[in-house]
């Protein structure tokens, strides 16, 4: 299962969080489209509207009425190619002896299997195959024995993977990220309260500041009155995985993260794009909305250069259209990119042009826009794209197709360019992704590009000393 999903957590002073967890749900619906739900504590219980859906159709002002309280959570959960998954939208709400919990959860653990046939063993049953609901189980089991800073902290020594959580035990709000903090996760403070989310661009819809990210292995617990919040550096690691495609796709580009602002990442790896792999041609068109910042990077970059290249838009994006990415067939991904993208013709006929895109995963956005192109008068048609070529799968959130689904995985470049059918095609390095990031390869989880994971994952290689914990399958006294 891969999670790629978005989360928020919020406690106010005295206002009910509902409307502002649903507006933060707002900002972060680029990151899952498939469903949505808030949980709210009023201090005697939970109230909780999970739907599927967008945002805006998944509740109603009488939804969001019902949900009192000052402290809640809420999330937006990525669809997985083709198939509608009710039992995991979130967030996951349940009650224990411990009491009650809500968790929304960005990431995706690699031993969920592992602890959950534990905790099953051990009486626990459960309602959905999602790791979410394991993390829940063996908190809310941890946390018959500890208080709630230590339960976490067992938590954590016992999941391994990716994960950015917002939780709720009772009324008290706490937002975790993992040791490696691949998932990106951020504190920010509002006139009447805190809030914690996957990226800063919500915590600006609410008027906020950002006041920084959460450190890898670090457990930000808010007050429940909301005047201030507390934090524990749980588990310290010596290097961190930060997921290097947040900054080149996932995120928003008016979203700060690990202390960068995506779009001027964005920018200077067009920039390099142009330093790397630059060819003249008459125009440079972005590939909207994705090749946006890069593309006007590499034309400010070739025109500091001196040369005459011109910025265009020459692809209009039919806004109505979803993303064509989650199309379950083949043919359906193609007739979508046509129903999504079309030409201008002015900008293009007789002309050499260059698209630039973020990425490319299994070719078929590249391989229609070059044919579109041609079929709109372009001479040539040059493909210059802000990442590395995608080897292998992601297993740490991101959905992005199979090993062999992808046209990189066992392709060269060559190959790929005569698959698309460009004149050129070149992508950029890694080198240039560490050194705009302002940071060393070690501290990246670059597994999709290189086919070398930062965590213990079976069957494939790492890329430095990881090893997932030992689950000793040691019975506990059953919690529920
Ligand atoms: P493809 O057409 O399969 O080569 O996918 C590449 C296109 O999809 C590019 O335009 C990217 O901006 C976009 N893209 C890349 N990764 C993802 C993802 N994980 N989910 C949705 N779209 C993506």
């Amino acid at each position: 299962m891969h999670e790629k999903c978005g989360v928020v957590g919020i406690a106010l002073e005295d206002r009910d969080a509902a409307r502002p967890l649903y507006y933060s749900l707002y900002a972060l619906q680029h990151r899952g489209q498939e469903s949505a739900g808030i949980v709210t504590h009023d201090g005697f219980q939970q109230h909780s509207h999970v739907e599927m859906g967008l945002v805006g159709d998944a509740f109603d002002p009488g939804d969001l009425q019902s949900l009192n309280g000052s402290n809640g959570i809420g999330h937006v959960r990525y669809p997985t190619a083709g198939s509608v998954n009710a039992c995991c939208a979130q967030p996951f709400s349940v009650s224990f002896k411990s009491g009650s919990l809500g968790l929304s959860h960005n990431g995706n653990l690699v031993n969920a299997d592992e602890i959950g046939d534990e905790l099953a063993e051990l009486g626990h049953a459960f309602t959905s195959d999602g790791d979410t609901e394991v993390i829940a189980h063996d908190l809310a089991r941890n946390l018959l024995e500890e208080d709630l800073v230590r339960a976490v902290k067992r938590t954590m020594e016992r999941i391994h993977g990716s994960y950015s959580l917002t939780i709720m035990h009772d009324e008290t709000v706490l937002g975790v990220r993992d040791p490696q903090g691949n998932r990106p996760l951020c504190i920010g403070e509002l006139d009447d309260g805190y809030v914690l989310t996957s990226e800063s661009a919500a915590i600006d819809t609410l008027d906020g500041e950002l006041i920084r990210d959460v450190r890898p292995g670090e457990l930000v617990v808010l007050h429940d009155d909301g005047t201030g919040y507390d934090t524990y550096q749980l588990i310290e690691q010596e290097n961190t995985a930060h997921c290097f495609f947040e900054h080149v796709y996932f995120a928003r580009p008016d979203s700060t993260i690990d202390e960068s602002l995506v779009y001027e990442v964005r920018r200077e790896l067009g920039r390099k794009l142009w330093e790397e792999s630059g060819v003249e041609s008459d125009v440079v068109l972005p590939v909207p909305d994705s090749g946006r910042a890069f593309a006007s990077g590499y034309a400010e970059a070739a025109q500091d250069d001196g040369s005459d290249i011109e910025f265009a838009e020459g692809l209009m994006k039919n806004r109505y259209v979803g993303r064509t990415f989650i199309m379950p067939t083949q043919d359906e991904r193609e007739r979508a990119v046509r129903l999504k993208l079309n030409p201008i013709k002015s900008t293009i006929e007789g002309k050499s042009v260059t698209i630039i895109d973020d990425s490319i995963v299994r070719g078929t956005t590249s391989n229609q826009l070059v044919q579109l192109l041609k079929d709109a008068g372009a001479e040539e048609v040059n493909v210059r794209i802000g990442a590395p070529p995608i080897i292998a799968p992601c297993y740490m959130g991101i959905d992005m197709a199979s090993r062999d689904e992808l046209i990189a995985g066992d392709q060269s470049v060559d190959e790929i360019r005569d698959e698309i059918e460009a004149d050129t095609l070149s992508y950029l390095s890694i080198d240039a992704i560490a050194e705009t990031l302002e940071t060393s390869k070690a501290d990246l989880c670059l597994g999709c590009v290189t086919g070398e994971y930062p965590y213990d994952i079976e069957g494939e290689a790492t890329d430095r000393d990881v090893d997932r914990p030992h689950i000793s399958g040691q019975p506990r006294p059953a919690d529920d």
